[in-house]
């Protein structure tokens, strides 16, 4: 029987998101040996982010693949997919609560919400002991023999025979790989949460039901998701030039200056905008937001290849962790097919069939960018909902 091209190789995955710890999974459950190293310090740290919706076509794909479907059916959160339009008052424009019939697993159109957290937590759970190695921030990677040494910023060193690089939007892997940089995709996003939610931002937290809420005025969007350990995460996204927020002198890790300028910005909004505002806790991120050129292309290696975000970044669209899923269920694929003669042609075909589809996304994520930030995207969005073309 033909072996495959990874067998007894050494594979380290640098980055411990979605898309680092489905690929260890779906190898480990291959029997290749895989290590994650991991910038974060330990597992228990917070895990910043909005819930996650997956998708049947992606990540819930490479969930099922990975032999964890019923454990994500144990974790996911029933209902926190459904959400609400809102305007500057917080009036309701559209409810998907009010909508009759429940999708389901099962339905192709069904995209259950997990949190960022739980996902990470159910895909760790999911390894062999051991297999994801904490405080390890990549900082070199150089060429030995037909491998790699890793360098980490804690001094710590290791080598591996195959590097994926699924170390996100500023990879450290991606720079070793092309030169081809991300362009700025004309927005940035302020992100914060809220702990407590239902003290703290009582009127939000009745507002979003456990769902999430959209509110597009003014070429602002706002979007506000509530989380399963209590807290809102909410983030805004701003048509603003790419150093505007250092430029703008503002420290906006300082609550003070941070609610002066809330209160200035959005003048004549609700004042339940104000409760996230006025009460979201640290970290504070202000993030501008990077794309990747549509035709950018590279040849394939034969020790080294990315994933996710760290191959093709785009402003956020809700595909993010489901692509970076996908690109890991199928780079398992290629890496265990028996049909590649060396891992150079696996990398490859991968590499083909991932760059396509984060080309296509990343223009999708553009024209998503334009129109979210137009004068009508409230309608707009009603309209995508409740699939209408409004004419
Ligand atoms: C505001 C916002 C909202 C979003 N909302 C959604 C959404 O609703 N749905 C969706 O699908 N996507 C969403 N996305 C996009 C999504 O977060 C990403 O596409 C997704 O997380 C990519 O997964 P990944 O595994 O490729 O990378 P990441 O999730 O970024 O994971 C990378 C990992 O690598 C680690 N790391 C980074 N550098 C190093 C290093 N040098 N050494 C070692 N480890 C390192 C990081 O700590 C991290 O754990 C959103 C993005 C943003 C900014």
């Amino acid at each position: 029987m033909k072996s495959i091209v990874i067998t007894n190789k050494q594979v380290a995955i640098v980055g411990g998101g979605p898309g680092g710890l489905t690929l260890a999974r779906l190898l480990q459950a291959k029997g290749i040996a895989v290590t994650v190293y991991e910038r974060d310090v330990n597992s228990a740290i917070r895990v910043q982010g909005a819930t996650l919706d997956l998708h049947v076509e992606s990540g819930l794909k490479a969930i099922e693949a990975a032999g964890l479907m019923k454990r994500f059916e144990e974790t996911y959160r029933p209902g926190a997919d459904k959400g609400r339009v809102v305007d500057q008052q917080g009036n309701i424009i559209y409810d998907e609560h009010d909508q009759a019939g429940e999708k389901a697993f099962g339905d192709a159109l069904f995209r259950p919400e997990i949190d960022r957290a739980d996902l990470r937590s159910l895909l760790v759970a999911s390894l062999q002991a051991d297999t994801v190695v904490w405080d390890r921030q990549l900082v070199d990677l150089s060429p030995v023999g037909d491998g790699w040494q890793l360098s980490f910023k804690n001094g710590i060193t290791a080598f591996a025979d195959l590097i994926i690089g699924a170390d996100g939007a500023n990879s450290k892997v991606r720079s070793v790989i092309t030169p081809i940089t991300p362009f700025y995709a004309g927005t940035t996003i302020l992100q914060g949460n809220v702990e407590n939610a239902s003290v703290r931002a009582p009127t939000m937290y009745e507002l979003l039901k456990g769902g999430k809420i959209y509110a597009h005025v003014e070429e602002k969007y706002v979007h506000v998701s509530a989380k399963g350990d209590g807290s809102i995460d909410f983030y805004v996204s701003l048509i603003r030039p790419e150093n505007w927020a250092k430029a703008s002198g503002i420290d906006f890790s300082d609550p003070t200056q941070r609610s002066a300028w809330f209160e200035d910005e959005f003048s004549g909004w609700g004042q339940v905008w104000f409760e996230l505002f006025d009460q979201t806790g640290v970290p504070f991120l202000v993030r501008p937001q990077y794309c990747v050129p549509f035709d950018q292309h590279w040849e394939a290696q034969s020790s080294i290849t990315v994933l996710g975000d760290a191959a093709h970044i785009a402003p956020p669209t809700g595909e993010g962790v489901n692509l970076a899923m996908l690109d890991a269920l199928e780079l398992s694929e290629c890496l265990t097919s028996p049909s590649f003669l060396n891992t150079q042609s696996a990398i490859a075909t991968y590499e083909k069939q991932m760059l396509a589809r984060g080309s296509d996304e990343a223009q999708v994520a553009m024209d998503t960018v334009a129109w979210m930030h137009s004068q009508n995207a409230s309608m707009q969005l009603v309209q995508l909902l409740t699939g209408s073309s409004g004419e």
